[in-house]
C-alpha cells in the first residue's frame, strides 16, 4: 500500500462515527494525530560478522485513557503509516473493551524467518534500549504481534529490567507464565469472539445450540473460537487454513480435527469430511461466518454470496469497507474485529493487573472476568447501533471516541 493509505482507512471509519457524535472541530483534531512516532535505527551483528541496521518504529498514538498499549510487528513491510494506523486502532479497540489504556503500536522493519535466534534476541534487546525512556509500565506496554512471540517479550521484559536495575513485569504482556504470564491469556482472543457470537446469536433470537458456523482460519484465534463454539452446541461445518478447508455438513469433531491439525499442519484431509477452498467456505449456507485468519478476506467479489446472518470478524480488518456496506445493506450482522476480537487485549490488561498486584487470578478468574468485560463491551455497542441506526463498526467507533473525547475535554489542555 501507498504511504498514508492505511492510516487514511483508519481515518475514513473515524469520519463517519465522529460526524454521529457532531465531535467539535478541536477534539477532531487532537484524535486524528498521533501523540508520538519514533523511529530508531537498530544496529545488530549479525552471525555472519557483518553489522545491519534495522529500522524500528514505534508509536503512541493517544494516552487520554493511560497507558499507550499495543504489539510489536516484525515484517519486513512494517512501515510508519502502518504503525500508527495500528496504534490508532489500539486506541478505538482499548476504548470500546473499557479498559484503561490508550493505543500504541512498535515494529521493526526485518524478516525474522532469515534471522537466527541469537540475532532476533539482539535485535530485540537493542530495539527496546532505543525505545526505552518511552515504555514501562506506566507509560507503554508492548505484547506480541505477527511473528512475536512469548520468548520475545521475555527478551523485552529483561532489557527494560536490566536497565531499570530491577524485574519489572508489567512492562509487557503476552510473556511466559513463568515469567509473569497470565492463564487464560492464550485461549482470551477466541473465547471473545465465541462470546460476542453467542451475543449476536441471542440478539438474532437464534438459538447457538443449533447454529452452523464456518471459519477461514484454524490458528490460535480460529482453533479456540471453533472449540468453545463447538462446546456451546453450535455446529462448526466448514474450515479452511493456508492449506485447503474441510466441510461436514453434521459437524466436524473439533477436538479430533485439533489433534489432527497439530500433527499434519493443516485441517486438509481430515477424515469424514469433504475437501474445500476459501471460495466456497464464503459461499455455504450456515447461520454465522467468522473469519480468523488475513486481512482482506470479504470484498465485492465474495460479498454478494454470503449466506451468514452473522459474520464475526475474528481477524483484524477481514471485510473491505465497500464489502462490508453490501453486507449491511443486505441485513448481514457484522461484529467488528475492534469488539470482536478485542478479547486478547482484555487479557493482556488483566496480565498486566496481575503483574502490578504481584499476586495471580485462577484460570476461571480470568475466565470470568474475561466474560463480564465482552459482554459489557457487546451491550454498549449493540445499544448504541440501536440508538443511531447504524452498523455495529460505526456504533463500536462512536462507544470508543466518545469514551476518548470525554477524557480530553475533561483533562483539558496543558499548556
Ligand atoms: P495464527 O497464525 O495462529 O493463525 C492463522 C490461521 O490462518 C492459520 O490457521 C493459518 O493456516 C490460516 N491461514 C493462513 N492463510 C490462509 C488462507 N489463505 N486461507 C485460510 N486460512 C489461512 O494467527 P492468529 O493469532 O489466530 O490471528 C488470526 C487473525 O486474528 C489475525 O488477523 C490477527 O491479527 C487477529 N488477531 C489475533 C489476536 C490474538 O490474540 N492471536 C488478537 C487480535 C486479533
Amino acid at each position: 500500500m501507498a504511504e498514508g493509505q492505511i492510516f487514511g482507512a483508519m481515518l475514513q471509519e473515524f469520519d463517519g462515527a465522529a460526524r454521529i457524535l457532531s465531535l467539535e472541530p478541536g477534539i477532531w483534531k487532537i484524535l486524528t494525530h498521533p501523540k508520538r512516532q519514533m523511529i530508531v535505527s537498530c544496529p545488530v551483528q549479525m552471525d555472519s560478522g557483518q553489522i545491519e541496521v534495522f529500522t524500528g518504529y514505534r508509536v503512541q498514538y493517544n494516552i487520554a485513557l493511560g497507558p499507550a498499549k499495543g504489539g510489536i510487528r516484525y515484517h519486513p513491510d512494517v512501515s510508519l503509516d502502518e504503525v500508527t494506523a495500528l496504534a490508532a486502532w489500539m486506541t478505538w479497540k482499548c476504548a470500546v473493551a473499557h479498559i484503561p489504556f490508550g493505543g500504541g503500536k512498535g515494529g521493526v522493519a526485518c524478516d525474522p524467518t532469515r534471522m537466527s535466534r541469537r540475532e532476533l534476541e539482539a535485535l530485540t534487546r537493542r530495539y527496546i534500549a532505543e525505545i526505552i525512556e518511552a515504555i514501562g509500565p506506566e507509560k507503554d506496554i508492548p505484547a506480541p504481534d505477527v511473528n512475536t512471540n512469548e520468548q520475545i517479550m521475555a527478551w523485552v521484559m529483561d532489557t527494560y529490567s536490566m536497565h531499570v536495575g530491577h524485574t519489572v513485569t508489567a512492562v509487557v504482556t503476552g510473556k511466559p507464565i513463568e515469567l509473569g504470564g497470565s492463564v487464560g491469556r492464550r485461549e482470551a482472543t477466541g473465547r471473545g469472539v465465541m462470546i460476542v457470537t453467542r451475543e449476536a446469536a441471542r440478539h438474532l433470537q437464534l438459538d447457538i445450540r443449533n447454529a452452523t458456523v464456518a471459519i477461514q482460519g484454524f490458528g490460535n484465534v480460529g482453533s479456540v473460537s471453533a472449540q468453545l463454539l463447538a462446546e456451546l452446541g453450535a455446529r462448526i461445518v466448514a474450515i479452511t487454513d493456508w492449506k485447503g478447508g474441510v466441510y461436514n455438513p453434521r459437524g466436524l469433531d473439533i477436538p479430533k480435527l485439533l489433534e489432527y491439525a497439530r500433527e499434519h499442519t493443516t485441517v486438509e484431509g481430515f477424515e469424514g469430511s469433504e475437501s474445500i477452498d476459501n471460495e466456497v467456505l464464503f459461499k455455504l449456507k450456515v447461520d454465522i461466518l467468522i473469519p480468523a485468519a488475513l486481512e482482506n478476506q470479504i470484498t465485492m467479489d465474495n460479498a454478494n454470496d454470503i449466506q451468514a446472518r452473522i459474520v464475526v470478524e475474528g481477524a483484524n480488518g477481514p471485510t473491505t469497507p465497500e464489502a462490508h456496506r453490501l453486507l449491511h445493506s443486505r441485513g448481514v450482522l457484522v461484529v467488528p474485529d475492534i469488539l470482536a476480537n478485542s478479547g486478547g487485549v482484555t487479557a493482556s490488561y488483566f496480565e498486566w493487573v496481575q503483574d502490578r498486584y504481584g499476586y495471580f487470578w485462577k484460570e476461571e478468574e480470568v475466565i470470568e472476568r474475561i466474560e463480564m468485560k465482552m459482554c459489557k463491551a457487546f451491550e454498549a455497542v449493540l445499544q448504541t447501533s440501536l440508538r443511531h441506526q447504524v452498523d455495529l463498526r460505526t456504533a463500536a467507533y462512536v462507544v470508543a471516541i466518545d469514551r476518548v473525547a470525554t477524557v480530553t475535554r475533561m483533562r483539558g489542555m496543558y499548556a
